[in-house]
């Protein structure tokens, strides 16, 4: 072992570190030719190309923008002093994981298969992790049984992720308000709707006032097409969001950031992702049944997100089939309830029309 490997955190000796699309294509063989990228999630327009040329980046922003905290909190119906700014919500979730658990002491529920970043950032803190997967035959739904009989008092909050990365189905919000109502005053329930706005579906947010111990984790790196920008809104009573608001860093969000935010929700900014909404929805579902189609596709599951997930015959084959025709999937198959399984985002008409052309093709 190198020498100062030694004196980092015993607990981290074996860390894996969370395999991003964009570090698998960095450390990748060849994928880095890929003309059609499906593997990120991201909107696959680009809505604001520039900032305005007066944005002051000899000042230090403000920790927390009032003009940006004002316009979001109009746009989403809620108070300011219920929201929270961060550097994408991958930071929420590292900041929620450090503020609720003391290492080794304390614990977070997940219920795979979903998002790697909740586990990554319990790690990091030293934290324990208690897993109750999701119901495959069961539509990936929660298992509440099993959460209920599972939660202990170290168990300081649960994430869920709805709609599911990489499953792509919603959540019942009526299983999210039994969980939030039993383990009121006892667990932090985290829900992550990075996806929401392409599933025509009711937001938890409408659900805070009933629940202080709910917080919902939004981002603009999927339908707002701000993935470079890194900007993801917390929503939470005010105690969670000036406890959230102590333990950050001073100044998140980069003045750039702050100002393609507040361009990108100039209205007729909005009218495009709506419409790119509506868009990719209803490739979404062409997609969908253009898949059950595919010799090489065994399995496709329907999706309220902007990806589906698919089984194929062969993962490894499939993939690289794919790369070598320069589309970039991203292979799931590491979920243990998910072997063979491949998770494609959806892409521009023309993209997806090439996607469907070479999966026909395929051998
Ligand atoms: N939550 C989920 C479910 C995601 O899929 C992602 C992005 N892959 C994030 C959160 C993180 O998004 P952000 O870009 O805001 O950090």
């Amino acid at each position: 072992m190198k020498s100062i490997s030694k004196l980092i955190r015993d607990d981290l000796q074996g860390f894996a570190e969370y395999r991003s699309a964009e570090k698998e294509n960095a450390e990748g063989d060849g994928n880095k030719s890929g003309r059609i990228w499906l593997n990120a999630n991201e909107l696959p327009w680009s809505v604001v190309e520039s900032v305005p040329e007066n944005t002051h980046l000899n000042r230090y922003p403000e920790q927390q923008p009032a003009e940006l905290l004002e316009l979001l909190a109009k746009n989403y119906g809620v108070s300011t002093d219920h929201l929270l700014l961060s550097r994408g919500s991958d930071d929420a979730i590292d900041l929620l994981v450090r503020l609720f658990c003391n290492p080794k002491l304390d614990s977070v529920m997940i219920c795979p298969p979903t998002f790697g970043m909740y586990e990554v950032a319990v790690k990091i803190q030293g934290a324990n992790l208690f897993s109750v997967p999701l119901i495959r035959s069961q539509d990936f739904q929660l298992d509440l049984t099993k959460i209920l009989e599972a939660w202990r008092s170290h168990i300081k909050i649960i994430f869920i992720n709805s709609p599911n990365n990489p499953t792509g189905n919603l959540i019942s919000v009526d299983d999210i308000a039994v969980l939030c109502k039993t383990l009121s005053g006892k667990a932090i329930i985290v829900v992550d709707e990075a996806y929401i706005e392409f599933a025509e579906a009711e937001s938890a947010i409408k659900l805070l006032d009933k629940y202080e111990n709910m917080v919902v984790l939004r981002t603009l790196s999927k339908a707002y097409g701000l993935a470079g920008a890194r900007c993801g809104i917390t929503f939470s009573s005010h105690e969670v969001v000036t406890w959230l608001r102590k333990v950050m860093p001073p100044y998140p969000l980069a003045s750039l950031t702050i100002d393609a935010v507040i361009k990108t929700f100039e209205p007729e900014n909005i009218a495009r992702i709506n419409a790119y909404i509506k868009t990719v929805e209803a490739e979404r579902d062409k997609l969908y049944e253009a898949f059950k189609e595919i010799p090489s596709i065994t399995k496709v599951w329907p999706s309220r997100a902007n990806f589906i997930l698919v089984e194929t015959f062969n993962v490894e084959k499939f993939i690289d089939y794919c790369v070598k025709q320069g589309i970039i999937v991203r292979n799931v198959s590491h979920h243990e309830s998910l072997t063979n399984c491949v998770r494609i985002s959806i892409g521009t008409p023309e993209q997806n029309a090439q996607l469907l052309d070479i999966l026909k093709k395929m051998p």
